[in-house]
């Protein structure tokens, strides 16, 4: 075989660069580290990627949905990737060399299907490790995403910005809202916006865009006003502790009335609402991972006054103390009979230390009754680290109720009623 006969055309998974929001959700869905970053892009490793698309239906945008003609002899390295401002354009094939057009075919989460069905699809072996659906509950209403991108941002103008937790508490959380004026801006409950701060990272580039979910229901803060609100926490230090500010955190807190900010999105299709007016709604959350849950609270909130929804809303919702606890007092507010709510606090001087998975525990009972009914939808949004958390909190009061966790956890995961959102 000549050197030239063995040359062939392949599909190279790219990620482009011009959408990625950069979230890490691609790397971190993927099971074989085939993805890595720098301060730059998001970029798919191709010696090791496998074409086996976990990291495909998590991804917010659909960045990472390209695959771009290339030579076998040519293929872009994780070097030139980082690079780039935007996709290159299909390579050009020589002549005599075939073309295969073959597109990786999109993997169902093997749960999703019979054991005769996985076995066609050759998908059992496939790891997919993802402890949330990848799709919506099915009565969702339909998302729209990126209708603004990386090329075609759009104007928001901020119309409110206050502080949700107490003065004197270390926890500096904000409440903003942004108005699109005659810009459409069509969001659902638990879909994410994505703002630039203004200014250049140490390498001189323009910093990227930060995502933060959307905090209002989807007819607006105010309803039939063309707005959404976000939650915010002024951001003082890294994960290890250090002392850092928080460039688009800090930026956004410190914004006034008639500021003017860049935002693309938006984003996500997945952590939907489900649109049944007999849904249960069982609601995961710490600190501003309570910004969707405020969405979708207050959707019901308003469809209940409309005689429109009569399900059952759960919140567990954790936080240092009361008063560092994002939206308490409204929250507080809200009818008994209308939304069970579970407070777990962690730092209260007279109550001991709680987190949501503790309560989630303690309600076992209730909360097996809702999962058991196929109308409940459950949403899990915050810190990275409650994750495990809340999923072996599902799973001890699964199995104590005499049910198989696996088959339960497939299930949700399969009907699209179990999501996490955590960074
Ligand atoms: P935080 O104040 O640091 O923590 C909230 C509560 O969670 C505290 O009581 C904390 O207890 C507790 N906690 C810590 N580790 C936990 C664990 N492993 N399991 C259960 N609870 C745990 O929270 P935050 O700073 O607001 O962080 C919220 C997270 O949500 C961030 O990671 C953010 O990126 C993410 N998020 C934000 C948005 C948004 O739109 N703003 C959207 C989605 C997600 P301790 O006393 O032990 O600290």
């Amino acid at each position: 075989m000549t050197a030239a006969s063995a040359v062939t055309v392949k599909k190279q998974h790219l990620i482009d660069p011009e959408i990625c929001i950069r979230c890490n959700t691609c790397e971190e869905s993927c099971p074989i580290d085939a993805i890595t970053h720098d301060v730059n892009n998001y970029v798919v490793d191709d010696s090791i990627c496998n074409d086996c698309m976990a990291c495909v239906p998590p991804c917010p945008t659909g960045a990472i949905d390209n695959w771009i003609q290339v030579l076998s002899t040519n293929t872009y390295s994780v070097e030139e990737q980082f690079t780039w401002n935007e996709l290159p354009e299909p390579q050009e094939v020589p002549e005599g060399v075939a073309q295969d057009m073959s597109e990786p075919v999109e993997v169902v989460p093997a749960e999703a299907l019979s054991a005769d069905e996985a076995a066609l699809t050759n998908v059992a072996n496939t790891p997919f490790t993802a402890a949330g659906a990848s799709i919506p509950p099915w009565s969702a209403a339909h998302p729209y995403v990126n209708w603004y991108t990386h090329k075609n941002p759009v104007s928001a103008t901020v119309v409110g910005n206050y502080r949700v937790t107490d003065s004197d508490t270390e926890s500096d959380i904000h409440h903003i809202v942004l108005d699109f004026g005659d810009n459409p801006m069509p969001v659902l409950e638990g879909q994410s916006i994505a703002i630039f701060p203004p200014g250049n990272d140490a390498n001189g580039r323009a910093h990227h865009a930060r995502q933060y979910s959307i905090a209002s229901p989807r007819d607006g803060e105010r309803p039939g006003y063309n707005n959404l609100s976000i939650t915010v926490k002024r951001v003082r230090a890294g994960h290890d502790s250090n002392p850092v500010d928080g460039v688009c955190s800090n930026y956004l807190c410190d914004l006034q009335k008639n500021d003017v900010v860049k935002v693309i999105g938006p984003f996500g299709s997945s952590f939907l609402m489900p649109n049944q007016p007999d849904a249960n709604i069982v609601m995961i959350c710490t600190g501003t991972g309570a910004a969707p849950m405020r969405a979708m609270t207050e959707r019901c909130r308003r469809l209940t006054k409309e005689n429109k929804f009569n399900g059952t809303l759960m919140l567990f919702f954790g936080a240092r103390t009361e008063r560092e606890l994002p939206y308490f007092g409204p929250l507080m507010n809200l009818p008994k009979d209308f939304i069970d709510v579970n407070l777990a606090l962690s730092r209260s001087a007279d109550k001991p230390k709680k987190y949501v998975q503790d309560l989630i525990r303690e309600r076992a009972h209730d909360v097996m009754n809702l999962l058991k009914d196929s109308k409940t939808c459950v949403y899990v949004c915050g810190l990275k680290g409650m994750e495990e958390g809340v999923l072996s909190a599902l799973k001890d009061i699964v199995t104590e109720s005499g049910r198989n966790w696996e088959d339960m956890h497939a299930e949700l995961k399969a009907k699209g009623r179990l999501h996490f959102e955590t960074y």
